[in-house]
């Protein structure tokens, strides 16, 4: 135990600095969160590249929660869906109910270009379209993957943090 101690005296803070606050960028309907927001993920058809940024976001390093932003394992507790992938035939149903269950205000962002435009995925088959087509959208964060700095900042964006 006192090496454990001994180590984590010596190894000190490990989490990235703070970059700049954002300007605060949360849909009208989201200010009231301010704060405090949290997340629902949901996984419409992605090909889990997002999905790692993700864990890196709420990891150690970025360590998102630090600006008030939390995933939730239900969408009863959440504020807002995280949407990452195009949304596939077998998704869609089930994004439109989580959207429902999710209690208002409420929002939605969506991660990564597949989640913005069906990116690579566009045209296949199982693909019914972007998440915007399916449910409102509040907030896009592009990129295939989306960096983690660009993740955290559209994330500070709705806490304001
Ligand atoms: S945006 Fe890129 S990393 Fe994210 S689900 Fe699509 S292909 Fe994968």
């Amino acid at each position: 135990m006192k090496d454990l101690l001994r180590k984590i005296r010596k190894t000190g803070r490990v989490a990235e600095d703070p970059p700049e606050r954002p300007a605060e960028s949360a849909p009208d309907a989201l200010r009231e969160l301010g704060g405090s927001v949290q997340l629902r993920h949901v996984d419409a058809g992605s090909c889990n590249g997002c999905e790692v940024e993700i864990a890196s976001v709420f990891g150690p390093v970025y360590d998102a929660e630090r600006y008030g932003a939390r995933l939730v394992a239900s969408p009863r507790h959440a504020d807002a869906l995280v949407v990452t992938g195009p949304v596939t035939r077998n998704m869609e149903m089930a994004l439109r109910r989580t959207y429902e269950a999710v209690p208002a205000p409420k929002g939605v962002i969506a991660l990564g270009d597949c989640a913005r435009n069906c990116g690579v995925f566009a045209g296949a088959y199982g693909v019914v379209g972007a998440v915007r087509d399916v449910v409102p959208v509040d907030v896009e964060v592009p990129g295939c993957p989306p960096e983690p700095e660009a993740i955290v900042a559209a994330l500070r964006g709705l806490t304001g943090r």
